[in-house]
């Protein structure tokens, strides 16, 4: 049997409701917004039971029915695992914490390429695939270009890859390793979207870029359903997200709204947070001011590549789902990602990528200033392995051929 039950009604513009077919090349709608996949949940529904798919294998794939895949002869898959919720009881202690699990870190680290980018990438390059797409474009700040390129290779589909010149030069190489042709450009992420955009036509790419093409959005619904099904069916108080684009927390969003509709969960949503850096933090301006839509932010400047987003085409969809969930958009400083970062590995032992590191440091500012409490259920988000980032941190000398100076090492 090739195909999935299948329960894909059609698309929708995120902005004006206007449908849009199923089993077509979309990228955005003609408002110039992104696109929705719209399903049959009643269907949906009547096929599928929470008992179905605790027997299944696999990650993500497990959701099949929620996602727009007909035929699994199209799955393009490493066979992704589940990542885990991982408890902080060191950090319990610290904070006073009730137990381990009121803070939970979902690490998504564990994919294929190191980051979380694999589940959106795994789904819209089947989803090419299946629609007969040749040659994908894209630009990243890292890691959704090496997403894109190990499964577009894994697919046989040509792709072109447009990094900003910050971009962390061990993704570069991924990149090239698996398969892409990629370039450095001196600008940053919109830039290289431009160079996309108006090449797009000229090369016969398909444009992949971060909600111009409705599927990723699809892929990163799963990291919703997984922390339902984890927690079996309930969800968190908090959920923060370190977001540039916002596809995931976007996604997450769309999952829980799905799953209520099925009755699979029932209750209040977890409030939505977006962590940005204070060296770019569009969203967390508009927020601020009131404003459902965000600006460019000039000079975009942070360590934490994957947040480095200063043109935000999902900010209505971010900021609504903000403001229906009743969460907030929190800017923390480069200093506290850095401390943030070296503090969860001396306490916890857990390396976070300075994104994740982001969401742990906002944890720590709003546990202070009192919009999270210590008794709620807080899931942060390790988006990537930290072992993708530079960090730069004295290690003291010894010299061997020298008798060894037991002291200095002990007050090391
Ligand atoms: C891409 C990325 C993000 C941000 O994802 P968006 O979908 O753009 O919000 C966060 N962390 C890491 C490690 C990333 O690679």
């Amino acid at each position: 049997m090739s195909g999935f039950a299948h329960f894909v009604t059609h698309l929708e513009c995120t902005a004006s409701g206007e449908a849009y077919p199923a089993g077509e090349i979309h990228n955005l709608s003609a408002a110039g917004k992104p696109l929705f996949v719209r399903y049959d949940l009643t269907a949906l529904k009547a096929h599928l039971t929470k008992d179905a798919l605790q027997n299944r294998k696999g990650g993500f794939w497990r959701y099949r029915e929620f996602l727009p895949l007909k035929s699994s002869e199209n799955m393009v898959s490493f066979d992704e695992g589940v990542t885990p919720l991982v408890s902080c009881p060191n950090m319990a202690a610290k904070f006073g914490l009730q137990d381990g699990n009121r803070l939970l870190i979902k690490d998504e680290s564990r994919f294929p390429t190191g980051s979380f980018k694999a589940r959106g990438l795994s789904v819209a390059i089947s989803m090419a695939k299946e629609l007969g797409i040749k040659r994908i474009a894209m630009p990243t700040n890292g890691n959704a270009g090496g997403a894109l390129s190990a499964y577009a290779s894994r697919a046989g589909i040509e792709s072109f890859i447009f990094c900003p010149e910050l971009t962390p030069e061990v993704n570069v190489q991924e990149m090239v390793i698996q398969g892409a042709k990629v370039f450095h450009v001196n600008g940053y992420i919109s830039d290289c979207g431009r160079i996309v955009g108006e090449g797009k036509e000229k090369m016969g790419w398909f444009d992949a870029s971060t909600l111009k093409e409705p599927y990723r959005v699809e892929g990163k619904k799963t990291t919703g359903i997984e922390i339902a099904e984890q927690l079996g069916w309930e969800l968190p108080d908090v959920i923060l997200y370190p977001a540039g684009g916002g596809t995931c927390l976007i996604g997450m969003w769309k999952a829980f709204l799905e799953l209520q509709e099925i009755g699979w969960i029932s209750g209040e949503l977890p409030r939505m947070v977006a962590v940005q850096s204070a060296g770019c933090a569009p969203i967390v301006k508009a927020y601020e001011e009131g404003k459902m839509e965000s600006e460019p932010w000039e000079n975009a400047a942070t360590g934490a590549a994957g947040i480095r987003v200063p043109v935000v085409l999902g900010d209505f969809i971010i900021l609504g789902l903000i403001r229906d969930s009743n969460g907030f958009a929190i800017a923390v400083s480069e200093e506290d990602i850095n401390s943030a970062r070296l503090e969860m590995g001396k306490i916890e032992g857990f390396h976070m990528c300075p994104e994740g590191a982001a969401t742990y440091a906002a944890y720590k500012q709003a546990l202070e200033d009192g919009r999270i409490g210590k008794d709620e259920q807080v899931v942060i988000f390790n988006t990537g392995s930290g072992l993708k980032y530079p960090i730069k941190v004295d290690v003291p000398f010894i010299d061997c051929t020298q008798s060894i100076d037991y002291d200095q090492i002990a007050g090391a």
